[in-house]
């Protein structure tokens, strides 16, 4: 479900297992490098069947909001600083799946950034209120995860964040989301400039760990060490199917990184 930010490949695969020290020791200035990288592959088939654009002109925030002022990039740094890391989560929440992470995060101290789509918002508003008190932040994810919606009209790209974006403050009783990461990374111009001026940061992602696909725990947590160089997010997903892997996965690579000094924040807002 989830596509490649376009991020990889820009410091050579070969340095392998070196890259790690590497990046140890220039930290931010690699990772600088990639601020606001925006993918240039082509959407997949849209998931979902288009629901009529026509609410978009009735999406507007709740009356007595207030929007924090954010940058309109796409984020991916850490609020942490260089050592800083951002666990993303997305497509939930999910009854199954969103308790079990929520727990491993935890058992380890880590606050993550849950991307959540409107309709799960509002199908388990139990499980958004779970995520707000345990001091994570969310992020909308959009209404229906159309990954193709960068090809649709403005009308529809509207539709599609402001609905998500009523649905998960209304499921948060009242806790809006702090950032917006389109599906798939199928951002525009406009609906990065239509989040940006609801308070909600564009947010990208560097490291894949397509756990989405089930490739086994083993390779879950191997994508995180080698890729981890690409830069300080870092993409789960706690919905879409058995998520044993992820859960796994994180109860092994958590401690690992925190073994490696890094510490885990929020991606930054300006
Ligand atoms: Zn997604």
């Amino acid at each position: 479900m989830a596509r490649h930010n376009g991020g990889r490949g820009w410091y050579g695969k070969t340095v392998g297992a070196a890259l790690a020290v590497v990046v140890a020791a220039t930290g931010a200035s690699v990772w600088a490098a990639q601020a606001g990288a925006v993918s240039a592959a082509s959407p997949k088939p849209a998931a979902s069947s288009a629901p009529s654009a026509s609410s978009a002109s009735s999406a507007s925030p709740a009356a007595g909001s207030q929007s924090a002022k954010v940058a309109v990039s796409i984020a991916h740094a850490s609020d942490k600083g260089p050592r800083g890391l951002n666990i993303t989560i997305d497509d939930g929440p999910d009854p199954q799946w969103t308790p079990r992470v929520l727990e491993v995060l935890d058992e380890f101290g880590v606050k993550a950034t849950f991307c959540m789509v409107g309709t799960q918002a509002k199908a388990h508003p139990d499980l958004v209120k779970k995520v707000v008190a345990a001091g994570h932040r969310l992020c909308d994810h959009s209404v229906g995860h159309d990954t193709g919606m960068d090809k649709k009209s403005q009308e529809y790209q509207a539709q599609q964040i402001l609905d998500a974006e009523r649905m998960i403050t209304e499921a948060s009783g009242g806790v809006k989301p702090m950032y917006y990461r389109a599906p798939g990374g199928a951002f525009t111009p406009y609906s990065r400039q239509l989040a940006a001026s609801h308070g909600m940061r564009p947010l990208g992602w560097n490291v894949d760990t397509k756990d989405f696909e089930k490739p086994g725990t083993d390779a879950i947590v191997a994508t995180v060490r080698q890729e981890l160089s690409n830069g300080p997010t870092l993409l789960f997903h706690d919905a879409g199917g058995d998520r044993s892997q992820t859960v796994e996965a994180l109860r092994r690579i958590l401690p690992e990184l925190k073994e490696q000094g890094f510490s885990f924040g929020f991606p930054v807002l300006n």
